[in-house]
């Protein structure tokens, strides 16, 4: 096995047997990419889902969330360009009929990506190399395309309508903009979030979290003036912000440049509104989740890896060991009004409005991110083996949990007193949870084991003078607080302020 795939296994067994994540309907053997999250996979999910709502929500008073249904019927996809354009190519072998995704094939042969050739270029270079099927040594037939959509029959009988499970939230958005923005007094930009899910039949999924048919993703739409694309009301509070940058032109030399937000409008030439948002995006992971920037890019597409509907796109990436690099977790894609113009050719309906005088067809910037993915980055990330001890890292605002509360021993009124300071931090909204079993030293290991930030210790002081001590995961430090304060001093640390600055460190 390969340092990777020993990465992969050694992360998903910690996942398994800690209770983060798991493959679905694992008692009948398992379906290739789907997976259920355990109850701290889902509380972890759900902390990183609201960072995303506030911070991305957040941006501006105009924007919101909305929920839609994710089946949808057949002519929305029509509009959208998915049912002819969102396909994978493919071979299938001679021998064996197994089929696979034809630029995966030849990556695995010659490691090099070949995303966003035709099916017949492929099927050339499969020849010129001579690539084989892998199982059983067979040659590939000539390549074609596969729909990656998931049909679905809706109805009975002749009221059967043929319908599809959305292979991305943004069509819920689209349909309904036109309403949402009548709804809203007619302002722009206009944001509308989604955090739903999305199916796709990949050919071949695989790497846990990373490629899979079933996942969830965090997006949001911004239905904008085309004609203000090189503004921003607030490019000057990001114009010295620098972006971390890997433009098609630096492959070559696999080089990741830092360029001012300044200069990646003046001499990269990219729209000052999109600009405006990726500065936003690396802010997300580095500033509020606290990521080294070492291991974060924005990847620029070239004009055959775009999507179909894309004229700027670039991906946002974090370096996983267990992927061999950077890996795709997000997008920032200006769709123009592919979408919207789409559905009002097939509606028949206006998706035009009219803004200051002036009647267009909005166009749209795409902020879209892979919730598995970045569930699956946080938790490479974090996983640590220590000396004497495996350690989960989370950001501390991500963490299943923020505090585990442990009485010192299970006796002499301790307990008592730690459960009235559990209650009393529930109560102040933190995340948390009781333990009085095993030694304090296994009761702080198990908490580490799921990258719980703080552990709160009561103990015989605690009885004479209601202070508390806290214990960082990280570091293994700990201060003492009084009670009556832990609520502030948690928030802090949650923060990112470290332990020591908040109270009398403990020798
Ligand atoms: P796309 O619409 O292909 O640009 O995808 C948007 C985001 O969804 C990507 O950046 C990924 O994070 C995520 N994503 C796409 N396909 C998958 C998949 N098969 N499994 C998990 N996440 C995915």
């Amino acid at each position: 096995m390969n340092k990777q795939k020993e990465r992969q296994e050694k992360i998903l067994d910690i996942a398994k047997r800690r209770g983060f994540f798991w493959q679905t309907a694992d008692i009948y053997g398992g379906v290739a990419g789907f997976y259920d999250y355990a109850h701290l996979g889902c509380a972890l999910k759900r902390k990183w889902e609201n960072l995303w709502r506030d911070f991305f929500i957040g941006l501006n008073d105009n924007f919101y969330e909305i929920e839609t249904c994710v089946m949808m019927p057949e002519a929305v996809f029509r509009a959208s360009g998915h049912l002819k354009s969102f396909v994978d190519p493919v071979v299938k072998c001679s021998k064996c009929k197994t089929i696979f995704r034809a630029d995966h094939i030849i990556k695995s042969v010659l490691k090099k990506d070949y995303e966003g050739f035709s099916p017949e270029e492929l099927m050339k270079i499969i020849k010129e190399h001579n690539i084989v099927c892998p199982g059983c040594g067979g040659r590939f037939e000539e390549a074609g395309v596969l729909n990656m959509m998931f049909p679905v029959d809706v109805g009975t009988g002749k009221e059967t309508r043929k319908a599809y499970l959305l292979p991305e939230t943004a069509q819920g958005a689209y349909l309904n903009f036109k309403q949402e923005f009548e709804c809203l007094r007619k302002k722009f930009p206009l944001g509308l979030a989604i955090i739903g899910k999305a199916f796709r039949n990949e050919i071949s999924p695989r790497n846990v979290l990373i490629r899979m048919r079933e996942f969830t993703q965090a997006e949001l739409q911004i239905f904008f003036n085309p004609k203000k694309i090189n503004e921003h009301p607030d490019f000057e509070s990001v114009k010295e912000f620098k972006l971390r940058l890997f433009p098609v032109a630096n492959r070559e030399k696999n080089e990741i440049m830092e360029v001012s937000c300044e200069d990646a409008v003046n001499k990269l030439g990219l729209p000052k509104f999109y600009v405006y948002h990726m500065a936003k995006i690396q802010e997300f992971y580095t500033k509020v989740l606290g990521l080294s920037k070492d291991i974060f890019r924005f990847k620029e597409l070239s004009e055959e890896e775009r999507a179909f509907y894309n004229k700027y796109h670039w991906d946002i990436e974090l370096f996983l060991e267990s992927l061999d690099g950077f890996k795709e977790v997000a997008g920032i894609h200006y769709r123009t009004d592919h979408d919207l113009s789409g559905h009002q050719k097939v509606s028949g309906q206006s998706m035009e409005v009219n803004i200051d005088g002036e009647t267009f067809v909005p166009h749209v910037l795409e902020l879209s991110f892979g919730v598995d993915r970045n569930i699956y980055a946080l938790f490479e990330l974090a996983l640590k083996e220590e000396e004497e001890r495996i350690v989960l890292v989370f950001p501390r605002l991500v963490s299943p949990y923020d505090a585990g509360v442990f009485p010192l021993v299970s006796k002499d009124r301790l307990p008592e007193k730690a459960k009235e300071v559990f209650r009393f931090l529930k109560e102040s909204g933190f995340s948390v949870f009781y333990d009085e079993t095993g030694s304090i030293g296994r009761r702080y290991r198990r908490i580490d084991e799921v990258g719980v930030p703080a552990g709160i210790t009561i103990d015989y002081e605690s009885l004479e003078d209601e202070t508390v001590t806290i214990r960082d995961r990280d570091s293994m430090k700990q201060i003492r607080v009084s009670i009556s304060e832990l609520p502030v001093v948690l928030r802090r640390f949650l923060a990112g302020e470290s332990l020591g600055k908040l109270g009398k460190p403990v020798n």
